[in-house]
């Protein structure tokens, strides 16, 4: 075997050692604002690095298909009790192998193909696993899809309440990938109740704001709830299911059980497990209510900070992490946005804003968020700066000076790369 259980990977594959090499260097010297990354702790890369990834297991703690699981008991158990306390949930599933993965398991679970859902317009910030055409989401069953009011840029409950009474879902949804504002969860509720329809609250992005107490929980007002353990809740890449319980859930468990495995899933990813448990146990320590609330204060710096500065941001503002920023008036597009921004060592996406142009070439917008900055250490006076370095970009694109500011524009990122380190 040489040195196949010693070897380092920098000695056995240099092509792909080299390209981890280079994108640890390229995290450690951008800041990061791609609302849906988050710079994870040591001790998670520590279990997703872990021997752990050999064992194969299916099922659920203490009814396995395979032996030797009883440490991976240990590790699923901990998770379920720990998502269970951090959101004040009767049920937790912590399999789901992404967001996605998780939606699709409450599909199976509660609906039939051709069977109505309701759920956040693409354009208007809702997910592709929510009834998008090109997913399997929008190809099984019959999507429709609520948007936001033209001016306010919020959800117009008004519009949900009459759609929902045309369309008469068996599902309505709530969330979304690019929506800054809080979504009035009692309202929602309220509109399901009155239709018949299940109300499904997937809380991919502000799960992390949920656990923190600096958000509006959904778990008393939904039937069901899903999230990802990415993004603000800074864990590995992965998905959960949880509810608390209610009239219309309480058997619901033993099938949603069934219905992540074997119904849309195979065995664990045992070590992303275990980097759930890690991420769920630092979401239980009171510093993470400290990060929490950090997120949405630099994030309300950076939203107030591109408003004073002239930038126009979908919604006026945030409640939350992210930051969506309307490029029209600049004459700019999002991917021309990105490509400037990420000359100045700032990452983001681009993103459409409401009503904005089907295609992402031409879309208007780019969206910002802070949790993984705010991880990385920066403070509110640093996301001002940010916004300054951000608004003197997009104008000196704009008015084709860009030339003149980018070099002073990527020094002042560099410092802030300097000054907050990860992983030294
Ligand atoms: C990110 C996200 C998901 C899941 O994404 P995966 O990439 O599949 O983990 C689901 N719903 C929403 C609203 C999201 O933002």
């Amino acid at each position: 075997m040489g040195d196949f259980f010693t070897g380092a990977i920098g000695k056995s594959d240099p092509l792909v050692a080299d390209a981890l090499h280079l994108e640890k260097q390229r995290q450690h010297s951008q800041i990061e604002l791609i609302a849906s990354e988050n710079i994870v702790s040591r001790a998670v890369l520590d279990a997703l690095g872990h021997e752990i990834c050999n064992k194969t297991l299916e099922g659920y703690p203490g009814a396995r298909f395979h032996g030797g699981g009883q440490y991976v008991d240990i590790v699923e158990q901990a998770a379920i009790d720990r998502a269970k306390q951090v959101f004040g949930a009767d049920y937790a599933n912590v399999q789901p192998h992404s967001g996605s993965q998780a939606n699709l398991a409450v599909f199976f679970t509660l609906l039939r193909p051709g069977d109505a859902v309701l759920s956040l317009d693409l354009a208007a910030g809702g997910h592709l696993s929510h009834g998008l055409g090109a997913n399997l989401s929008g190809r099984w069953f019959s999507a429709h899809h609520y948007g936001v009011e033209r001016d306010s840029g919020l959800v117009d409950y008004d519009e949900v309440e009459m759609l929902a009474k045309e369309v008469r879902p068996k599902l309505l949804i709530c969330g979304g990938s690019a929506y800054p504002r809080e979504f009035d969860f009692g309202r929602m509720a309220a509109i399901a109740r009155k239709v018949g329809a299940y109300f499904h609250v997937d809380m991919a992005h502000f799960a992390g704001l949920v656990a923190g107490g600096v958000h509006p929980s959904p778990l008393p007002h939904a039937d069901i709830v899903t999230c990802t353990t990415t993004k603000t809740l800074r864990g590995p890449r992965g998905g959960m299911i949880l509810y608390k319980e209610n009239e219309r859930n309480k058997d619901w468990g033993r099938r949603l059980q069934a219905s992540v495995f074997p119904g849309v899933q195979g065995s664990l990813h045992t070590q992303v497990l275990a980097a759930k448990a890690v991420c769920l146990g630092e979401a239980l320590q009171p510093s993470f209510a400290d990060y929490a609330g950090r997120v949405k204060a630099n994030a309300k710096a950076l939203a107030s900070t591109l408003l004073k500065s002239g930038i126009k941001l979908v919604s006026g503002g945030t409640d939350t992490h992210i930051v969506l920023l309307d490029l029209s008036d600049l004459g700019l597009k999002g991917a021309e946005a990105e490509r400037v921004l990420d000359g100045a060592g700032i990452t983001c996406n681009k993103n459409p804003i409401p009503f904005d142009h089907p295609r992402p070439q031409d879309w208007v917008g780019i969206r910002l968020g802070s949790s993984a900055a705010t991880t990385r250490g920066l403070r509110e006076e640093d996301f001002v700066e940010l916004g300054l370095v951000i608004a003197e970009l997009l104008k000196a694109c704009a008015d084709g000076s860009l030339e003149k500011n980018l070099p002073a524009a990527r020094q002042r990122v560099t410092k802030f790369c300097d000054r907050y380190p990860i992983y030294p």
